[in-house]
């Protein structure tokens, strides 16, 4: 499997290209600001066509380039009903300072969306691009964080964690939508219940395991596995 990172925007957001293999289809995990150059170069140098566009939740600095590269492909986003809201009025999931901040850069809303949305509500199986995807419904940091989980050839779990869980941290939940009693239950079920091996690709920050946060994330101690 083919995987790279693209860290974007001031909030060094991770955007993902994944692929079974170069020179073939791959999708897009989080295209945030600025990321539509970057993932254009990651297309070329391996040979990738995109099918998909995944959103682990509906913040700004995941979803902002979501729309033009799923139009610009002519390609689905795929984004959990509950946070469908944040694409054409960003401002409304972060604190009234940031939003201020948010709608001066943005320009007013509603922001357009993209052509083809596909809403899902957490259980799914997709299957893309000759991959397999797993949707968990993960709500705590918004009302529609998702998690997807899939496996390398060799049938290690790969899980696109959004602001679920870092190396180290977790998310926030003191934004607008933020629900600490539903993180905690998320981050029992979709982390700490899964294989030590599971590879964690968060959406800020580097790579980690399943194994690694349990042994020694500190937000993790007291959350019951
Ligand atoms: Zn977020
Ligand atoms: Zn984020």
């Amino acid at each position: 499997m083919l995987i790279a990172a693209l860290p974007t925007g001031p909030l060094a957001a991770n955007c993902y290209v994944a692929a079974p293999a170069p020179g073939g289809e791959c999708v897009i995990v989080d295209p945030g600001q600025e990321a539509a150059p970057q993932v254009a170069r990651a297309l070329t140098e391996h040979g990738l066509a995109p099918a998909a566009v995944l959103l682990t939740h509906g913040h700004f600095d995941h979803v902002w380039s979501a729309a033009e590269l799923a139009d610009r492909h002519g390609i689905p986003v795929y984004l959990h009903g509950s946070d469908r809201g944040l694409l054409t009025e960003p401002a409304a999931g972060v604190d009234a300072g940031f939003a201020a901040q948010l709608q001066m850069l943005l320009g007013p809303g509603p922001h357009p969306e993209p052509a083809q949305l596909v809403e899902l509500s957490g259980g799914e199986t997709l299957t893309l691009v000759g991959m397999e995807f797993t949707v968990e419904h993960t709500p705590g940091h918004t009302p529609g964080s998702v998690v997807y989980v899939t496996r390398t050839g060799d049938g290690v779990p790969v899980m696109f964690a959004g602001d679920l869980v870092f190396a180290g941290s977790v998310g926030r939940t003191d934004f607008p939508g933020g629900d600490g009693a539903a993180m905690t239950a998320s981050l029992a079920q979709a982390v700490l219940a899964r294989g030590d091996d599971t590879q964690v690709l968060p959406g800020h920050g580097p790579a980690t395991t399943v194994g690694r946060e349990r042994a020694t994330n500190p937000y993790l101690r007291g959350v019951a596995g």
